[in-house]
């Protein structure tokens, strides 16, 4: 039995060969013996161009969730989070000894921010959108309300490149927006570790003093720049996942979530029954009943869907 892994949003391709082969001809004349040049600049004025922001808008670390760690921990208090969501918010919370306060998603999984601006004690509110593990944006009328309130807001965007809405245009206009966003999957690097943020040059300002001078090694940070030199390729895979995401929707359509994502949530805890059938998922100890599936390619998600409906059939 073939084992397919769905389980950790991964990207299901690796690098495309023609990105290896660039990386290879850097490794092989990179100077391992120095320290990566202070502030990692060429990184930064790579995703400055990237982004549109420039690099006084940027800040680089080892996956996103090394600044989610770094933001939690500044913010030196409570933080609002809205479930389900990604479980490593209330982790570090709770490492540094603070609460993640819970405002529950509404129902139909939207922000419900009304309540949250009501928790003035909050030190921080991360809204996750499109939100890990139900799949969909939250909307932009909902974050800007929170925004107006003048919290530290953290905008956690590490699905962006597949739900076609970006939220940058927010980043001029409120200085108490952090975006972040991650090379781990759209991208293809999760094993690499790159993540970014973007906020007002102020605020960057404060961040950047929390962070060491040799923050990342230079492979990671070499290998992000040829990624984006070579966007095209990588939106090739993009778009390949997002068909597929849109195919295995209406295939699983009664059984699953709709999402902007590269994964489904599915109205089912399907995770011992696909186990079973070699086909590993999330399973989501936080939410009853549900499970998350991460697209992978056509031949993956077939196997997953045939184990579905024979699922649905023998239920
Ligand atoms: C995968 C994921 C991340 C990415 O984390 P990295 O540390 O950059 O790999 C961040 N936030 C959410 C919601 C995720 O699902």
């Amino acid at each position: 039995m073939k084992e397919i892994y769905l389980d950790k949003n991964e990207n299901p391709f690796n690098i495309p060969d023609a990105i290896k082969e660039k990386f290879i001809d850097y490794v092989k004349n990179a100077d391992f013996n120095r320290y990566p040049e202070k502030g990692l600049p060429s990184l930064i004025e790579g995703l400055g161009r990237f982004t549109g922001l420039g690099p006084e808008r940027i800040i680089a670390a080892n996956g996103s969730d090394e600044l989610l760690d770094m933001l939690i921990k500044r913010a030196a208090g409570d933080i609002v989070i809205s479930s389900p969501t990604f479980e490593m918010y209330s982790f570090y919370a709770t490492n540094y000894g603070h609460s993640a306060i819970d405002v529950p998603l509404n129902d139909d999984f939207s922000l419900n921010a009304p309540e949250i601006i009501k928790r003035r004690d909050a030190k921080l509110v991360i809204i996750c959108s499109p939100n890990n593990p139900t799949g969909n944006l939250i909307g932009r009328d909902s974050i800007k309300a929170v925004l107006e309130s003048g919290v530290t807001t953290v905008l956690d965007n590490a699905y962006y490149e597949f739900s076609g809405e970006d939220y940058t245009d927010l980043i001029r206009k409120y200085d108490n927006l952090i975006i972040l966003r991650t090379f781990s999957k759209a991208f293809s690097l999760a094993g690499m570790r790159v993540g970014y943020g973007m906020a007002k040059p102020d605020l960057m300002v404060g961040l950047k003093k929390l962070q060491a001078p040799f923050y990342m090694n230079i492979l990671s940070a070499k290998l992000a720049e040829i990624m984006m030199e070579n966007y095209s390729l990588i939106e090739e895979k993009i778009n390949y996942i997002v068909r597929e995401r849109k195919r295995v929707y209406g295939e699983l359509g009664e059984i699953a979530y709709n999402s902007d994502t590269n994964f489904l949530m599915l109205k089912k805890d399907l995770y011992d029954y696909l186990a079973g059938k070699g086909i590993h998922i999330r399973k989501l100890p936080l939410v009853k009943d549900r499970s998350r599936i991460t697209i992978g390619t056509a031949e993956e998600n077939n196997i997953l869907i045939s184990a579905v409906r024979e699922y649905i059939k023998n239920k």
